[in-house]
């Protein structure tokens, strides 16, 4: 193969694109993870999740993907047999349902289309109906990376507190964290599960549990079997800044550099609002195109992915294959039953107004090669938009 100049654009929605800050960050000789200098690191670390999770609870920090983290919120919190109500939002929230079946728990699946998000009326009539309250969490994945769908976790904490139900609530940011609007205190949620390797910028191999009181408190009782992932060693050595086990030590020198970033010089706030921006010009881009956006309520689009539909008798994975040839960027693949029938756009992590143009412009070109009906006026869609976010207010008036 020959060499292909420039950058690999690395536009699934995770992993992401690594920041070469965050790269040299991890560039360092691996240190002793029991000496004087890793507490420090430990402890800067935890605090700075504690931020990006909005919670003054405990966060664990595991070295595994994402998948470790879902185990870990269900093994820590439930015993065998124990009924929990999950919500097929997609593939991951379908993949959680099929963990918890092999775990040994009783999972409810409500069954959705794949184009909305979690219902939090849905959720609550079923916990209004579990009067002997045999259902012992609730299980919702906020940002649904297979479809582009965010569900809306404040109503769904609403909807439980309405029902009366005491059941935990655990909710998946894996593609949400430090992308999206997520407040683990305020939300009233028991267990977030997040990972490395999409907003937070990192490569893959670290992965998080937020833990509220009630969550801890319910790990005492619970029976599942585990080991690995048991919060109550990680927390115990975690208090003087060490881990129970050896941590993934140059992730973590990632992680510090990453937190800066997101947390000290940017802002979390206009993270977020960044991400709203390119996911509004993504969508933009689509119905220009002509094409429609999976995702169908506004109030749930998603501001790091878009899945968009191929037109009938167009399939996805092959335009996916002329934009990789052609011009070497890579968008995520329809998974499972939206297989050949999507592709989505990530724009989620360490992105800008020129990435995002650079991945539309692949985008637009790759239709046209791969010989997909539409109109070619969606990266000027695109254009219009971020351009106006940047008009002055008196201009944008004007
Ligand atoms: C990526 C992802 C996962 C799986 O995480 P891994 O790191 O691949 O184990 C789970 N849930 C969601 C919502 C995801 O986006």
């Amino acid at each position: 193969m020959p060499r292909t100049a420039g950058r690999h654009f690395l536009q699934i929605p995770g992993p992401t694109n690594v920041p070469d800050r965050v790269l040299r960050a991890i560039d360092m000789p691996t240190m002793d993870h029991r000496g004087p200098d890793f507490a420090p690191l430990g402890k800067a670390v935890l605090e700075g999740m504690k931020r990006v999770f909005k919670t003054s609870s405990h966060v664990v920090i595991y070295p595994a993907s994402g998948t470790g983290a879902w185990e870990a919120a269900l093994a820590n919190t439930l015993s065998p047999g124990d009924a929990v109500l999950m919500y097929e939002t997609g593939h991951f929230a379908t993949l959680w349902q099929k963990m918890a079946l092999k775990l040994g728990l009783r999972p409810e699946f409500i069954s959705g289309d794949w184009r909305t998000g979690a219902d939090p009326q849905a959720i609550e009539s079923r916990l209004r109906e579990d009067s002997a309250k045999t259902i012992k969490a609730v299980c919702v994945v906020h940002n649904e990376t297979s479809t582009g769908v965010v569900s809306r976790i404040a109503e769904v904490r609403k909807a439980m507190d309405a029902a009366k139900h005491p059941a935990l609530l655990m909710v998946d940011t894996i593609s949400s964290l430090a992308s999206l609007d997520y407040r683990h205190d305020e939300w009233g949620v028991d267990v977030t599960v997040g990972g490395s390797q999409k907003g937070l910028m990192l490569p893959p191999g670290l992965s998080f549990n937020a833990v509220s009181a009630k969550a801890l408190a319910a790990s005492k009782d619970a029976k599942l079997p585990r080991s690995f992932w048991d919060w109550h060693e990680m927390i115990a050595s975690n208090k003087d800044g060490y881990f129970p086990y050896t941590p993934a030590t140059n992730l973590l020198y990632g992680l510090r550099e990453a937190l800066a970033m997101l947390l000290d010089e940017e802002g979390l706030d206009n993270v977020f609002a960044r991400h709203q921006r390119h996911g509004e010009a993504t969508r933009r881009a689509a119905r220009a195109w002509g094409l429609e956006v999976l995702a169908k309520n506004p109030a749930e689009y998603s501001g790091s992915l878009t899945a968009v539909l191929m037109p009938a008798g167009h399939d996805a994975d092959r335009l996916r294959k002329v934009i990789l040839e052609n011009f070497d960027m890579s968008l995520g693949t329809g998974l499972s039953k939206l297989a050949g029938k999507v592709f989505r756009i990530g724009h989620l992590g360490d992105f800008n107004d020129l990435t995002l143009m650079g991945t539309l412009a692949g985008c637009e070109m790759g239709l046209q090669l791969a010989g997909v009906p539409m109109k070619k006026e969606g990266v000027q869609a695109a254009m219009d938009y971020l351009a106006s976010c940047h008009a002055s207010p008196a201009r944008a008036a004007a």
